[in-house]
């Protein structure tokens, strides 16, 4: 196969926490922020408390959590995970899998099936074909699949072919899960709960990015609401700010995340299920809030999937607020998102 010019775009986070706020008369409340990398992307850590060395703490210890809950948890990569355990056993009979994990296959496969399948993470397979991740990472060259490739791995996907259930999976014979659509939703509910353990009581609130994953906790010193930049899909800067609160999860689903340009299309790490090509409907970008990280971050995928109409109408029955743009970078959102969403 003759390969055209090839461009290939690393990593930008949809999402930027706006940390800026007024300290007035909150004099003895100190921030604390510290980035890393963990689960493959950037994280950003922002605690505002009246002891450093808990909110230090605090830091170290989510870092520490989501390396594990990357090695041990969800990354098909890692081989001493649960996830590639899993899938190393797909058409040899079931695997214990745990509490934790079980609960977020089962949310995984209400939005497959709510979703019409948009939003499928039985598909590893084809995403492993493209392997956009290892192409934006400047890992190796991008290649185009051939539409057989393509149609061979997606025999062995489909949501509905997994049987989940009494602390048991099983998955057909060349079935891979890729957790990449909700890992980092995933990582940002856990979060929530290990910020709330009752430890580190000196710590009044914080914002947490996992990527293009966000969750916002208890209160910012100066009482106002924490305010989250959405990147652009097209453009330097932001399309605008989007506020949020405690027990709030925002994720961003874009086709500018990771992709590559070949002869003139673009290649994006978002796939639509039912033809293994990179989603094309007519969207750029989609920002999802939710009470549930993991939520929030499956249907930013689902909603990029099924496009415009079929997409506010799935965040419509979750109760959660989106804001899409367009290829057109016009943008739309509903009710909920009006009323939290602002043009900078
Ligand atoms: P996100 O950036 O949250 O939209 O997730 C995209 C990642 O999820 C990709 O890099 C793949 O690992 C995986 N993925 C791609 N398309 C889908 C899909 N339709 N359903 C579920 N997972 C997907
Ligand atoms: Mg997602």
């Amino acid at each position: 196969m003759k390969y055209g010019k090839i461009l290939v775009y690393m990593v930008t986070l949809g999402v930027c926490i706006l940390t800026a706020c007024g300290s007035e008369g909150t004099k003895s409340v100190m921030t604390h922020k510290s980035s890393q990398v963990a689960m493959g992307t950037m994280v950003s850590q922002v605690y505002y408390g009246t002891d450093a060395q808990d909110m230090e703490n605090r830091a170290a210890c989510v870092a520490g959590f989501l390396d594990d809950l990357e090695k041990q948890g969800i990354s098909w990569r890692e081989s001493e995970s649960e996830i590639a355990r899993i899938n190393e056993n797909a058409g040899k009979g079931r695997v214990e899998v745990t509490e934790a994990m079980s609960s977020y296959l089962e949310t995984a496969f209400e939005v497959s099936a709510r979703s019409g399948g948009a939003f499928d993470i039985t598909i590893g397979d084809v995403v492993q074909l493209w392997d956009l991740d290892a192409v934006a990472a400047g890992e190796k060259d991008f290649a185009m699949p051939t539409r057989e490739e393509l149609t061979e791995r997606l025999q062995g996907s489909g949501y509905e072919k997994v049987a989940l259930g009494d602390g048991y999976i099983s998955l057909p014979e060349g079935m891979r899960l890729d957790m990449g659509a909700i890992g980092k939703g995933i990582a940002c509910d856990e979060i929530y709960a290990l910020c709330n353990d009752g430890e580190y009581a000196t710590i009044t609130g914080g914002i947490v990015s996992v990527g293009g994953s966000i969750v916002a906790m208890g209160q910012k010193p100066d009482g106002t609401p924490y305010r989250v930049s959405i990147v652009h899909p097209r453009k330097e800067g932001s399309i605008g700010v989007v506020t949020m609160k405690d027990g709030e999860f925002l994720s961003t689903s874009g086709d500018y995340e990771r992709y590559a340009m070949y002869e003139g299309e673009r290649y994006h790490h978002i796939l639509d299920p039912k033809t293994g090509y990179p989603a094309k409907s007519g969207l750029c970008s989609v920002t999802v809030v939710s009470d549930s990280g993991l939520l929030s971050d499956a249907l930013s995928t689902a909603c990029f999937v099924l496009g415009e109409e079929m997409g506010m109408r799935l965040a419509q029955e979750y109760g959660a607020k989106i804001l899409m743009v367009r290829e057109d970078e016009s943008f739309v959102m509903n009710a909920g998102m009006e009323e939290i969403f602002a043009v900078q």
